[in-house]
């Protein structure tokens, strides 16, 4: 198939609003395709040249494009003029066919070391930025320059709209991932349903393209992880305690951890890397690491490879996260985790400045033998998590498994005292869904907003916070002065507690053992989960899950909040 085949479809589908229209067009167009185009037509109509877990990637940057581009136009444009064009046009496909590059065929035949003078085949542009995105190290610039100017010059206005979307990764021809799969499916009469599973664990539309031509739904059927190919992570929403609760009943709850996605992958025969497209030797690496959007983050985190290396034997694929850590353990700011991500220079010496945990808490693929098959995305997490625990037990994440909100309550202070940012909640029955932010895993909802409480008591610290408050009771104004609505002791650190200490033994007006009373001259801002109707407190309401966001020293306990506000809340009619 000629580039400019594809282009005039392209074309087509641009011009075409309708999904349905849309995806009998993508399917017509997977039908034309020859043996190997398939793959490549599949890829790219959604902009890409490689499939998704495979992290290579052209590394072209816009200048190089434009430079190309001016190159290929002739000697009167230059760099500076495309993206003037730019500025005007918005993109740069309209840029690219308005440049008349065909004018220099003859010169781009000859660059791009073939003798004739139609434009390129959809192979040969596919060829070509492979071997774009290969060129590395000093002298990689002019190469990657060279083969695009060699391919610019070979396009006609039309089929240059679409290379240089496709070089700059600006494709947007509508086609979405549902029409590609819906597509394959028409295209090659298989099931909708396992074209969508097939997708999801291979990440690869044009290998799933192949298969579904090929071997038809038993074929996709067979489709499964394979050690070295990443898939997409499974992202979380934000939820709360009581609504899990509510829809599961039990809930497994583990850390939040704030660091940096990873995906790990081992194999004892070694893995390949995906440009190598060969079996794996005993000299390649048994341990790769991929970033949540897939791309190879090995080289940069020698540690976690060196530790996996050691723990494991089996092939397998786990999902964690890693965690820059202090001298002591405790968890560091994500922006420490970033200065060791993705870098290439320099990393020994980074390795001494920033340390890391790994914090793994999923099992994607258990390959040890006598485990009950390999691919464990339809497992249920219990399961999941209870083989990770098998394989990694140094990594593994704790789970608190429980159906008791308090429990819960007490496991979430614990993560935020050890200095992490929060809890997830997981559904103990869920599969491993790739690439999907469904409900099935929840961040714990940030506070959706804040109340102003007074201060009217406190307990006394144990052990070497003796001599600081560590609770602080809350109330809310009534008719009759202040009635209590809940405790609050998270959300403080150790500094911020002597400083609350300070300001409030002042106002310290009766103490009986562990507990003061104060007089009511404070506010704090408290954030909150959701407020109940209690018998505990005697506002007749509670805060669950409160937390210390700030002292409003700008207020007076006249301002803080009032009962009445708790009930229209409690009630959800509140709008102030
Ligand atoms: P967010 O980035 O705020 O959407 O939160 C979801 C992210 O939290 C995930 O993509 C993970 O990178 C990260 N995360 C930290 N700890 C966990 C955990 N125990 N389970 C799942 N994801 C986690």
């Amino acid at each position: 198939m000629q580039f400019a085949a594809f282009a005039d479809r392209a074309a087509e589908l641009e011009a075409e609003p309708a999904d349905l229209e849309t995806v009998s067009l993508v399917a017509d167009l997977l039908c034309e395709a020859g043996a190997d185009e398939l793959p490549v037509v599949a890829r790219f109509l959604q902009g890409r040249v490689f499939p998704g877990w495979d992290g290579r990637t052209l590394d072209v940057g816009p200048r190089l494009c434009y430079e190309a581009l001016a190159k290929a136009a002739g000697t009167n444009v230059t760099a500076d003029d495309v993206e003037a064009r730019l500025a005007d046009e918005g993109e740069i496909g309209a840029v690219a066919a308005g440049l008349d590059l065909g004018g220099q065929q003859g010169l781009g035949a000859f660059a791009a070391g073939g003798g004739e003078s139609d434009g390129p085949t959809l192979t040969e542009v596919d060829d070509a930025l492979r071997e774009v995105a290969a060129a590395e190290g000093s002298g990689s610039e002019d190469a990657k320059l060279a083969t695009l100017f060699g391919l610019f010059s070979r396009v006609s206005d039309d089929e240059a709209r679409y290379l240089a979307r496709l070089v700059l990764g600006e494709m947007r021809l509508g086609v979405g991932e549902g029409a590609v799969r819906d597509a394959i499916g028409e295209a090659f009469e298989v099931e909708p349903e396992l074209v969508a599973d097939a997708l999801q664990v291979s990440n690869d539309y044009g290998r799933v393209a192949e298969i579904a031509r090929e071997s038809g739904d038993d074929g996709l059927r067979e489709v499964g992880l394979t050690v070295g190919r990443p898939v997409q992570s499974m992202l979380a929403q934000a939820g709360t305690v009581t609504g899990a609760l509510e829809s599961w009943e039990e809930v497994a709850a583990e850390i939040k951890f704030d660091g940096a996605r990873v995906q790990l992958h081992h194999h004892p025969d070694g893995i390949a890397p995906p440009a190598a497209d060969r079996e794996p030797t005993p000299d390649d690496p048994t341990v790769r690491l991929y970033s949540r959007n897939t791309s190879e983050v090995t080289e940069a985190l020698p540690e976690i490879r060196e530790f996996a290396e050691e723990r494991l034997d089996a092939p397998a694929i786990l999902d964690g996260e890693v965690v820059a850590v202090a001298d002591d353990g405790s968890p560091l700011p994500f922006q420490e985790v970033l200065r060791r991500f993705r870098r290439k220079h320099e990393v020994d010496r980074m390795r001494e400045e920033v340390a890391l945990d790994l914090h793994t808490f999923d099992c994607l693929l258990d390959g040890r033998e006598g485990s009950d098959g390999d691919d464990l995305l339809e497992e249920p997490f219990r399961e999941r998590h209870a083989r990770l625990t098998e394989l990694l037990p140094e990594a593994a994440s704790e789970v608190l498994y429980s159906g008791d909100a308090a429990e819960v309550e007490a496991f979430e202070q614990a993560a935020l005292e050890a200095g992490h940012e929060g809890i997830m909640l997981k559904c103990l029955k869920s599969t491993y869904t790739p690439g999907d932010r469904g409900q099935d895993w929840l961040k714990r909802k940030p506070d959706v907003e804040t109340l102003d409480c007074v201060v009217t008591g406190a307990e006394w610290g144990e052990g070497r916070r003796a001599n600081e408050f560590g609770t602080f009771l809350l109330a809310v104004g009534s008719d009759h002065g202040y009635e209590t609505v809940g405790k609050v002791a998270t959300g403080i650190t150790d500094e911020r507690l002597a400083e609350l200490t300070e300001l409030l033994e002042p106002h310290v007006i009766d103490e009986d053992g562990q507990t003061v009373e104060f007089r009511p001259e404070v506010v704090f801002e408290v954030g909150y989960e959701e407020i109940q109707q209690s018998p505990t407190y005697g506002a007749g309401y509670a805060l669950r899950f409160p937390r210390f966001v700030e002292v409003r020293d700008d207020k007076d306990p006249e301002d803080a909040d009032t009962v009445e506000r708790f009930e229209r809340l409690a009630e959800g009619v509140d709008d102030a």
